[in-house]
């Protein structure tokens, strides 16, 4: 039995989603003629509560079009020094936009408004870059899968609207967020200038994110798709993915969240783990005791067991808990933590 715990994207399409796929309706959406990419959009948008949505191959390239169109060449962004828009997009801001990046030195990549409103240059001083955007991701990836307090995004909104700069959210992971605590997508599209969310983590998607906000933004980003090569053709097959794990696959997040919670107390019972950060969702980071042993030699031990990690570098080992691994993989694995260690 192989056990994959490297991240919520290696999950393959269930049964009932294949079915799904197979027997979609499907067109040239290039052309905005699928009908089943179509229905996505409306039904992503409604759940919003926003105006429009656009289905993209993948979420760097949502977070991607919502940078350029909310930002100018030579303008500059704030965003917690985590952030996957500046860490693990290929540099994708400053290639595709011109923007540089304010670092803000948050809380397991969450900031507060009075951290964002200390990043922005006054705007007549133009030796600066000019700030035009903030940047927040929810849950966080580097972060440990933590969650906001929704509180704090409604006091980062309020230093946006004072200072006249647009508010996005890469919520790659926005629906275990609102799993963990309750909330609502209608919260959020009432919050924020554009949302990202894939379907290709916790959902278990093959491939897909959306790009929620108004019908303006959402008609220039169509152009910026089709610059950046992300117009697809009879993407209704994929499409019909989203639709079933919309319908499907939201609610059971609480059980890779309960897993999670799980695996985090073994860990923390075993002598050769120093730290484990809090776990809200389903991810968990931790480190080793690198005394009694290194980092590479705990992943290599389990990956003799056929159980796969991943190191996110400087000591923080990561776990991910998802779709595809099952009760019988979770009894498994916490049996072999506890024999090996
Ligand atoms: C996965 C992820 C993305 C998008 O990644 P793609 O692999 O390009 O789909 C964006 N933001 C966060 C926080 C992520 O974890």
């Amino acid at each position: 039995m192989e056990i994959n715990l490297i991240s919520d994207t290696v999950t393959k399409p269930t049964a009932g989603m294949l079915d799904a796929m197979m027997n979609a309706e499907v067109g040239d959406d290039v052309f905005k003629n699928d009908p089943t990419v179509n229905q996505l959009e409306a039904k992503v948008a409604e759940l919003f509560g926003m105006e429009a949505s656009l289905f993209f191959p993948s979420g760097s390239m949502t977070n991607q079009t919502a940078i350029k169109l909310h930002t100018q060449p030579g303008e500059q962004l704030i965003c917690d020094k985590y952030a996957h828009v500046y860490n693990y997009e290929g540099g994708g801001a400053s290639f595709n936009s011109g923007v540089s990046c304010k670092l803000v030195d948050g809380n397991r990549g969450m900031m507060t408004a009075e951290q964002v409103e200390a990043g922005i240059n006054p705007p007549d001083f133009y030796h600066s870059p000019l700030t035009s955007l903030v940047c927040i991701e929810n849950t966080t990836n580097k972060g440990g899968g933590a969650c906001w307090s929704f509180d704090e995004l409604k006091r980062i909104r309020k230093v946006c609207d004072d200072n006249n700069l647009k508010y996005h959210l890469d919520g790659a992971r926005l629906w275990n967020a609102m799993v963990a605590k309750g909330e609502t997508p209608k919260q959020y599209g009432a919050l924020f200038d554009s949302i990202s969310v894939c379907l290709s983590k916790g959902l278990g998607c093959p491939i897909g994110s959306v790009l929620v906000g108004s019908e303006k933004l959402i008609h220039e980003a169509v152009r910026v798709r089709k610059i950046l090569g992300g117009g697809m053709r009879q993407a209704g097959f994929l499409a019909a993915a989203g639709i079933y794990a919309l319908d499907n696959h939201v609610e059971r997040l609480a059980d890779d969240h309960r897993q999670a919670l799980e695996i985090g107390s073994v860990l923390n019972n075993l002598e050769v783990i120093k730290k484990v950060e809090p776990i809200e969702t389903n991810i968990i980071i931790f480190e080793v005791e690198e005394s009694l042993i290194s980092a590479d030699v705990f992943v290599k031990k389990l990956e003799e067991n056929n159980i796969s990690i991943i190191s996110m570098g400087q000591g923080k080992l990561r776990i991910v808990t998802h779709l595809d691994y099952t009760n019988t993989m979770h009894l498994k694995f916490l049996e072999i933590l506890e024999d090996l260690f």
